[in-house]
């Protein structure tokens, strides 16, 4: 195997407190644990921490920070501001830059996270190494118009030190008693949930361009996992979010678990964000009949190219099907030009005949000849 280390490339200050962190959380904070019990404090600040630090990620840097999903009144920023600091994953300029051009460029060199360079390179591998060349911060120029935005960049590092580590040890010192308080605080609610946050984070940019489905659209590797879903507080829902990603949901579907829309949701009805932007239901089904006629044009090319023959009354039921969602497909762009909302019936309508041609795919099978 020829696997060598570009050490020339290595970002040290990176590579360093990446190796400590997990290092802490992985193996010290498990053996902490094994030897001491944590009072419901200390539990409560650690549920607190993984709440606060992985919403702030999503909801803050990603959604609003990043995509300008919704406005929000000083209070949230400031909050998503700091705690997502707490997640060390840079400050919010950094980070949103690198998200946009990841939207901009996915899948491809100047993508920072680009997954066809490999799943460890999108994983962890692109916070290792240095790129050739430092990229430019010229696209979000609209985020440091905000001062608590440039605060955060500026202090970064000590924030992120104070109220991410240091803080949750002082309180493990007044609440659990002395010096293994203390340490509780700093192993368990510091370390170990700064791996877990940055796991997660991570998981967003490698298996969620890896595993799932793409019911959306197939133009990027993009996936929608309700499993990735379940570890990226919503986030899973990718192949949603990079075909709509202004979007201030991820998981569209009410049942879908979006623990971000839903604080996003309680956060307007509190009165905090505002101006919450969303795709019309209309656009979405139509994003998802489009994809349906083209994986049945595709899978039915696929088997007229092999020897053969496919059951002729499955092959015109997908057909029929096809000749519906272009019918549909057209319908909706009529509406859509006149800005007309499509009804209620109109949508469930679409839908059923979406998911009947997906299951009539299913019954295509080639008989040999
Ligand atoms: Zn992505
Ligand atoms: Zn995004």
């Amino acid at each position: 195997m020829n696997f060598r280390i570009p050490f020339h490339r290595v970002n040290w200050v990176n590579t360093s407190f990446l190796f400590v962190i997990t290092t802490l959380g992985v193996i010290a904070a498990p053996i902490f644990l094994y030897l001491h019990d944590l009072n419901w404090i200390m539990w409560s600040m650690f549920a607190f921490y993984m709440i606060a630090t992985g919403l702030s990620i999503t909801l803050g840097y990603h959604r609003l920070f990043s995509h300008l999903s919704f406005k929000a009144k000083w209070p949230v920023r400031l909050g998503t501001l700091i705690f997502g600091a707490c997640a060390f994953e840079n400050s919010v300029l950094h980070w949103a830059s690198d998200h946009r051009r990841h939207h901009k460029h996915t899948d491809h060199d100047e993508d920072p996270y680009d997954i066809t360079k490999g799943f460890f390179w999108a994983h962890i591998g692109w916070i290792l190494f240095k790129l050739d060349a430092e990229q430019p911060m010229d696209n979000v120029k609209d985020l440091r118009r905000d001062s608590l935005v440039r605060f955060q960049d500026k202090f970064y590092v000590l924030i992120a030190f104070v109220a991410g580590l240091i803080f949750p040890a002082v309180v493990g010192y007044f609440a659990m008693g002395g010096m293994v308080g203390a340490l509780a605080g700093f192993l368990v609610v510091g370390a170990l949930r700064v791996v877990l946050v940055q796991q997660s984070t991570f998981f967003i940019n490698s298996l969620c361009h890896c595993v799932g489905n793409q019911p959306y659209s197939t133009r990027c590797s993009a996936r929608d996992s309700w499993i990735m879903a379940l570890v990226t507080y919503g986030e899973g829902y990718h192949n949603y979010h990079h075909e709509f990603q202004h979007d201030y949901r991820n998981g569209v579907k009410p049942w879908n678990f979006d623990p971000t829309k839903w604080s996003i949701m309680l956060l307007h009805k509190l009165g905090l964000v505002s101006d919450l932007r969303r795709v019309a239901t209309s656009k979405i089904v139509a994003a998802e009949m489009k994809e349906a006629q083209r994986k049945a044009e595709v899978r039915l090319a696929e088997l007229a190219a092999q020897d053969g023959t496919l059951c002729e009354h499955a092959v015109a039921k997908v057909n029929e099907l096809i000749e519906k969602l272009k019918e549909n497909i057209n319908e909706f762009e009529t509406s859509f030009s006149e800005s007309l909302e499509s009804s209620r019936e109109t949508l469930k309508r679409w839908r059923r005949e979406t998911r009947a041609l997906m299951s009539g795919l299913g019954e295509l099978r080639l008989r040999s000849a």
